[in-house]
């Protein structure tokens, strides 16, 4: 099994086998899956999709300040929360390489990108960390869907780590993606959903959004695997 020692466990049945359908044995153990806390059936943050704190209020704090910097629509749906097994996951999956974890939530995530009949557009990682890492942890969770490719970091932005920037600043970085030419005439009147692993500050995903609509994108919304 993928992230833990426990052996695999795949019997296949005869009624498995008499299905004619394609047998996907479960990646990860019960146990491990259990750690995992989904946000789709518990209150959340009708904007960015976060666990909701205050049940007063349908929207955070952090997209109320959004609001007044982002003049587009854009809701954001996260499958799970960002607790400490999916802290944990992302290091493995990103930090420590295994791209193999991918097929742990591969499914989940391309069953809902397929659900909203949108186009598909996932956000680049920087030429150096595809370099290092030797895959796009995006691209892993949305195999088996057609995807776009349209946007690439900008040159000045490498090495600019989001996580050493005190959050005002964060919230005035400059748009750190441009278009791959010709992204145009993909992207004019369309319905989009933006792909993305964690939701953390809003930053990275809204500025995809906005260059997305700057583009004459129809609307724009965002999946990520967590927030
Ligand atoms: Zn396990
Ligand atoms: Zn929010």
């Amino acid at each position: 099994m993928l992230l833990c020692q426990a052996p695999l466990s795949t019997a296949l049945t005869l009624e498995k086998i008499f299905s004619f359908q394609k047998v996907r044995p479960p990646r990860a153990c019960a146990k491990c899956l259990s750690q995992f806390k989904p946000l789709l059936d518990c209150q959340t943050c009708r904007v960015c999709g976060r666990r909701a704190v205050d049940l007063s209020d349908d929207t955070c704090l952090d997209c109320h300040k959004w609001r007044q910097q982002f003049p587009y629509p854009f809701v954001n749906q996260a499958l799970f929360e960002y607790n400490a097994a999916m802290k944990d996951f992302m290091k493995q999956y990103k930090f420590l390489g295994d791209y193999r974890l991918r097929a742990v939530f591969n499914q989940l995530v391309t069953a809902r990108l397929k659900q909203s009949g949108r186009l598909i557009v996932t956000v680049p990682i920087h030429p150096n960390t595809f370099e290092e890492r030797g895959f796009n942890q995006v691209l892993g969770l949305c195999e088996g869907v057609q995807t776009v490719s349209c946007l690439k970091t900008c040159q000045i932005t490498k090495h600019t780590r989001q996580s050493e920037k005190d959050r005002a600043a964060r919230l005035q970085t400059a748009q750190p993606f441009e278009f791959v030419e010709p992204a145009g005439s993909l992207i004019r009147g369309k319905a989009i959903i933006i792909v993305d692993d964690v939701y953390t500050t809003g930053t990275t995903i809204r500025h995809a959004a906005s260059l997305l609509y700057q583009a004459g994108a129809n609307s724009v919304t965002g999946l990520t695997l967590a927030r």
